[in-house]
């Protein structure tokens, strides 16, 4: 365990004000740019899969506060090649048997789960048991109980625990947070949400369809949809009603295709929602008194375009969201400050997707939250 972490420390410097993480506070920085002097932090990445592979660890090459130092794969050939590529010393590689060994290695300070979902609790727990800091990708578990027992776990080992919302960590998600905290164009009266992606056809057979392994378009995309909601409000939902849609109910038997849901915030403010494997859909657009505003695309890894009343715009330079997600997080845990998304974040966006599955349920009932 590395010393100048201090765990034992580390949650009574933070709690209080973890708990207490509000959006409309979050400042308007892009936290790539913030380095700390000290040693970067050790992570170990659990699960190689395309999410690992395709984007966290490439952006690990260019993180400053954190390196990756360690591999967790249930895969021998992988742990092989991604190993001899990243320069990965062997007694840092580990599989799901022998991974709890991973608590008697100070080269390790941060453990990031990428698994299916149904797996981001076991990890999690047994992350924080090895005396880890944790990263864990949306959604946070399968249900709100799950991350509570998570959010336990981590404060009992002193431990901090990050949920992966990248979009947090740049600039223009940023730009929406100022906006809802100063309202330049008056008081917001309606939003509109929607995340998703046309699954290729012939949809292969993967965990994304099956409902043990926390699948569904709601679990996937709507958490995106929910944030942008949240976020470009700075409220939290007072209500929820939620409808689910399959075009192929062979193929979706089990899951969601498509989610639309309405989540009441104070003040009569309805955000109208979607989140999809039908069609792409990536928008984010918030009807204030003044006027429109919003971006579109809002939730992919590149590309985010801002618009604003009167046909202007706004953009900001490329850079890597995952590289600032994880240098912002790291950061935090070496200045002993609460993350930015920490497990309560996830927790409340749980709570809703819990609530839009009892609405269904229910035929489309209104759910008070
Ligand atoms: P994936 O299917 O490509 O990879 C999953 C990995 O888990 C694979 O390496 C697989 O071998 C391993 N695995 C271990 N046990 C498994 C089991 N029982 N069943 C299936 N696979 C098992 O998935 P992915 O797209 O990399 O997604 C992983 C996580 O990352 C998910 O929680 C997903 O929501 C999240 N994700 C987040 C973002 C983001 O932008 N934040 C983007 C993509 C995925």
């Amino acid at each position: 365990m590395s010393n100048l972490l201090n765990r034992r420390n580390f949650l009574t410097q933070v709690s209080t004000a973890a708990l207490a993480t509000s959006l409309s506070t979050i400042p308007l920085i892009t936290p790539a740019r913030q380095v700390n002097q000290q040693k970067p932090l050790g992570l170990a990445i659990i699960g190689l899969g395309n999410y690992s592979k395709g984007q966290l660890m490439p952006a690990l090459e260019q993180t400053k506060n954190v390196k990756l130092v360690g591999l967790v794969t249930g895969t021998p050939a992988k742990a092989k090649e991604y190993g001899e590529k990243y320069n990965i010393p062997k007694q840092n590689i580990y599989n799901y048997d022998n991974f709890d060994e991973i608590a008697r290695n100070p080269a390790i300070d941060v453990v990031y789960v990428v698994l299916p979902n149904h797996l981001h609790k076991e990890f999690v727990v047994r992350a924080a048991k090895a005396g880890k800091h944790v990263i864990c990708e949306k959604p946070m578990a399968l249900n709100a109980a799950e991350c509570r027992e998570m959010i336990d776990a981590c404060k009992k080992a002193n431990v901090s625990l990050s949920i992966g919302y990248r979009l947090h960590y740049e600039p223009y998600t940023q730009r929406i947070m100022q906006m809802a905290k100063e309202q330049p164009y008056g008081p917001i009266l309606m939003v509109h949400a929607s995340s998703g992606f046309r699954m290729g056809r012939p949809i292969p057979d993967q965990w994304r369809l099956k409902s043990q392994y926390g699948g569904g378009a709601l679990m996937d995309m709507g958490p995106y949809s929910i944030q942008g909601a949240r976020y470009s409000t700075g409220l939290e939902p007072i209500a929820v009603t939620a409808q689910m849609f399959n075009s192929d109910p062979k193929v979706f038997d089990e899951v969601d295709e498509t989610t639309t849901f309405q989540l009441e915030f104070p003040g009569y403010i309805v955000a109208n929602c979607l989140t999809t494997f039908a069609s792409n859909a990536h928008f984010l657009s918030i009807n204030a008194q003044k006027g429109e505003y919003g971006l579109k695309p809002f939730s992919g890894y590149g590309g985010i375009h801002g618009f604003l009343p009167n046909g202007e715009t706004f953009d900001f330079p490329k850079m890597n969201q995952q590289a600032a997600q994880m240098d912002g997080m790291c950061l935090s845990i070496m200045e002993k400050r609460p993350s930015l998304t920490p497990g309560e974040e996830g927790l409340r966006d749980m709570i809703i997707i819990d609530a839009m599955q009892e609405s269904v349920r229910k035929g489309g009932t209104r759910i008070v939250l």
